[in-house]
């Protein structure tokens, strides 16, 4: 595990820390007031230090650990409790941290953020002791009589190595907590890897919508297998990026980076206007085939991309199926489902993607009058080992049966996998096994079956 790199210093409050360095012929006008010197590296609220004053404690010569400790769900909490009474929880847990440890300061370094300095003889060991405080400092804390429980995560940063996008240790370790809550782990250190490089990110969204006119995305198709059919008789769409410099590009970075800058309805335009582009082609080529394309859960608030979808459809006369995720209409309710309502109505088929992955409720299963129910790969790719996921996905599909859906497995990489799905009465498998997903030639050729390929060859 890598903790991060670490040179610099720079903060907000940076100038202050300017103060403290005794420059030759200045002199620091906090070396004479204690008062100054107690504002300038406490927080007013709580009494504890403040990001400066750990910044301090972390910036001798010897490497040490900066461990900074997250209130888990902390909006919740002050919107609970108050925010006066939020300073006196803050309080009371510094106050434990520092009991624990013996370390000074513990520090405030963010509206639910304390913070300490640790020395540890390993990353490893750093990350232990981290886990064992959150554990200890965890228990509720009364406030005005009544206990109000807390939970902890820490992130760690270790400091003296360096690192190019994130040069303050007290930002990695603060980067860090949202990477232990994302791996659902108590504490955890800065990982580079995990975080990687924010900047190129940016500057491959300003390329993405040049990237759409001029040829470098393409869509790759994998075929869904349909067992009672025994034959594919659907694909799955999913977008490819080729950058110039960069080579392919995940779509699991660019699907979610054009989400979250308000992109992503020209790619998935761009998407719909490529699947039934092929999918005529298809027809010509004498297979009728059912398109899938993702439709992120985001634009199931926006009325005029139906109003695209639905005319692109309708001029081409395709048959499409929207996989969508669940996130959306759990957030969007009233919107989200007018709009499915409308893609329903035009003959779209609307699957509901990556079931069981996320919170899947039944209120969402309520809600949605959904075609298809793809069960997520989570499960599939665990079903030779696991009885317990086999006992989930036969309840899944039984559940979706009832409810009228039919249901695809994704993520089928084994014959024993498939024929358990078989079993079960699953309706269309997905997967390594059947198929990768390839370009909209090789699909072709590959629906076309060795004899058009040697007659195409012959020709
Ligand atoms: P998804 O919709 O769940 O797509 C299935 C992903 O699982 C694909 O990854 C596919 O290559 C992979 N996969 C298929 N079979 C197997 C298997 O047997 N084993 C394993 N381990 N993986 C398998 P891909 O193409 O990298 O796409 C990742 C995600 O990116 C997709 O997940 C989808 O959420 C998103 N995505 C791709 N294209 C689009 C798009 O056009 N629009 C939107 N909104 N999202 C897209
Ligand atoms: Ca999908
Ligand atoms: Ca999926």
């Amino acid at each position: 595990m890598t903790l991060g790199y670490a040179q610099g210093m720079r903060s907000p409050l940076a100038f202050l820390s300017a103060l403290f360095s005794s420059a030759p012929g200045r002199t620091n006008p906090l070396d004479h007031d204690p008062r100054l010197t107690h504002m300038a590296l406490h927080d007013q609220e709580t009494g504890l230090g403040n990001r400066l004053s750990l910044e301090r404690a972390a910036a001798g010569a010897e490497p040490v650990y900066v461990v900074l400790f997250g209130i888990d769900r902390f909006e919740v909490l002050r919107n609970a409790i108050g925010y006066d009474s939020m300073a006196g929880l803050l309080t009371t847990v510094g106050r434990r941290l520092s009991g624990l440890t013996g370390a000074t300061p513990v520090a405030r370094v963010g509206a639910g953020v304390l913070g300490l300095v640790l020395r540890a003889e390993s990353d490893d060991q750093a990350v232990e002791t981290a886990a064992r405080l959150c554990e200890s400092a965890q228990t509720p804390v009364i406030l005005n009589g009544a206990p109000v429980d807390i939970a902890l995560t820490a992130g760690l940063a270790r400091t003296g190595l360096i690192n190019r996008n994130v040069a303050s240790p007290v930002d990695r370790a603060s980067i860090a907590i949202d990477q232990a809550r994302a791996a659902h782990r108590r504490a955890m250190g800065f990982d580079p890897v995990r975080y990687g490089d924010p900047a190129g990110n940016l500057s491959l969204i300003s390329e993405l919508m040049a990237a759409l006119g001029n040829g470098e995305f393409s869509l790759n198709y994998q075929p869904k297998y349909d067992f009672r059919a025994e034959g594919v008789r659907a694909v799955e769409a999913l977008a490819r990026w080729t950058h110039p410099r960069r080579g392919c590009v995940s779509p699991d970075l660019f699907v979610v980076m054009a989400e979250e800058t308000g992109h992503i309805r020209p790619l998935t335009e761009w998407v719909i206007h490529q699947a039934v582009k092929d999918q005529a082609e298809l027809r010509r080529a004498g297979h009728d085939l059912m398109v899938s394309v993702n439709v992120s859960g985001r634009l199931l608030s926006d009325e005029s991309f139906a109003d695209f979808a639905l005319a692109a459809v309708k001029a081409a006369d395709a048959r499409l199926c929207f996989e969508i995720t669940e996130t959306a209409v759990v957030g969007n309710p009233d919107v989200a489902l007018r709009i499915l309502d409308r893609f329903t109505q035009a003959g779209i088929a609307v699957s509901l993607d990556d079931y069981g992955s996320g919170l899947s409720s039944l209120t969402y299963l309520k809600q949605i009058r959904a075609d298809e129910l793809k069960i997520d790969k989570s499960f599939i790719l665990g079903l030779d080992d696991s009885a317990r996921d086999a006992l989930l996905v036969k309840s899944t599909i039984d559940l979706a049966h009832g409810l009228g859906m039919k249901v695809t497995a994704e993520g089928v990489e084994t014959p024993t996998a498939l024929a358990l799905l078989r079993g079960m009465g699953c309706d269309m498998a997905q997967g390594y096994l059947i198929g990768r997903p390839v370009s909209f030639e090789a699909l072709l050729e590959r629906l076309d079956g060795p004899t058009r390929k040697s007659a195409t060859v012959a020709a």
